[in-house]
């Protein structure tokens, strides 16, 4: 297969239309046909309830090349599945699990040209997501609404792959107590924002969210769920005790990958800030940066610095991230059936 001529090597974390769309309605109580679009715009009245009200739910998976040639995605089911309880606290009609994982697999097999060789460290990123069309001027759920996947080829989330990053403890929360954080829907990013830009203002990468009940606890940054090991190597997950944190698929991997790979003890549990200075390694885990290790979390008291400030990824996550990768990629065997794949190695029978 003719691939498209791009510089795979130098690609940023940015969207490009590519060749096909994948775009599905849903009107007088159920879903359409649903079907594959070149046409990367999306019509809809001025007063659809996306405007004015926000039901927006989305996903974001990689398809990406393995080392045998196999155009492969990871785990879609999650995503389906994710999305079903996303849609159902917006009050949305979910998108039905089985038609999202084969609409995903339609819409990667449509633009396969699109898709970064093994190797490049480039993948393309798959985007479903599901807005309220019908036209809601009071405040209620909408009557009509688009289900899409838009896909474009991305490079490494953050530049420099995994060179450890900094995070500062923002002065503002993410989810309240009980509210909308578990949910993967574009309402948790718009205020995310603000304190992102004043994290950048203050020269660091990403800010670090705690409980907004207590302000005790650790949660979260405004992308990616946090993994810490402790000083005796083992793996800690903090958890929410009010269900503010979203689940990350790329977390429950790794917690399965340490625990029944690697031999691992896992222990998640709510963590306080106040001990995070105890910990060993930090890291950052989802999908678009795998695990991206955390140098330092700071705060107006100081810094906590962690693997000794070394600019490298600290032993017990390297070994977790090259596991995972390994399993994406395809030179460790994927012994959890977690690799889906969506075309064969060029020349072979599908
Ligand atoms: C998507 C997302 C993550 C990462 O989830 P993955 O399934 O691993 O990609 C973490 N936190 C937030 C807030 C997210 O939106």
């Amino acid at each position: 297969m003719e691939k498209q001529d791009l510089d795979w090597e130098t690609l940023g974390f940015a969207y490009q239309p590519c060749s096909y769309s994948y775009t599905c309605r849903y009107e007088d109580g159920a879903w359409g046909e649903g079907s594959l679009t070149t046409d990367h715009t999306i019509r809809v009245s001025e007063c659809a309830n996306i405007f004015h009200y926000c039901q927006e739910v989305f996903e974001g998976l990689k398809a990406y090349t393995t080392e045998d040639g196999r155009i492969v995605c990871f785990r879609p089911e999650e995503n389906a599945a994710r999305m079903v309880s996303s849609a159902t606290r917006l009050v949305m009609p979910p998108f039905p699990k089985e038609r999202f994982v084969e609409a995903v697999r339609e819409t990667v097999a449509a633009n396969a040209s699109w898709v970064p060789p093994f190797g490049s460290g480039a993948a393309l990123y798959v985007r479903p997501f599901m807005i309220g069309i019908g036209e809601t001027l009071g405040v209620r759920p909408s009557d009509a609404y688009e289900f899409r996947i838009l896909v474009t080829p991305v490079g490494p989330y953050f530049k420099g792959g995994v060179t450890p990053i900094r995070l500062v403890v923002s002065d503002y929360d993410r989810a309240a107590p009980h509210g909308t954080g578990a949910v993967k829907a574009g309402l948790n990013y718009a205020m995310s924002l603000w304190p992102y830009e004043m994290a950048h203002a203050q020269g660091f990468d990403e800010a670090l969210y705690l409980d907004a009940a207590t302000r005790t606890y650790i949660e979260e940054t405004g992308g990616a769920n946090m993994i810490l090991v402790d000083a005796e190597g083992r793996l800690v997950v903090p958890q929410s005790k009010t269900d503010s944190i979203l689940p990350s698929i790329t977390r429950r991997s790794i917690i399965r990958v340490a625990s029944e790979l690697l031999g691992l003890e896992v222990i998640e549990r709510p963590v306080a800030y106040a001990e995070l200075g105890e910990f060993a390694e930090c890291g950052l885990c989802g999908t678009a940066a795998v695990i991206v290790p955390v140098m330092s979390v700071s705060d107006y008291e100081g810094d906590i610095v962690f693997n000794g400030g070394s600019d490298e990824i600290g032993p017990v996550l390297g070994r977790l991230r090259e596991t995972l990768t390994g399993i994406q990629g395809g030179s460790i065997e994927d012994p959890f059936g977690w690799v889906f794949e969506i075309c064969p190695a060029d020349g072979e029978e599908a």
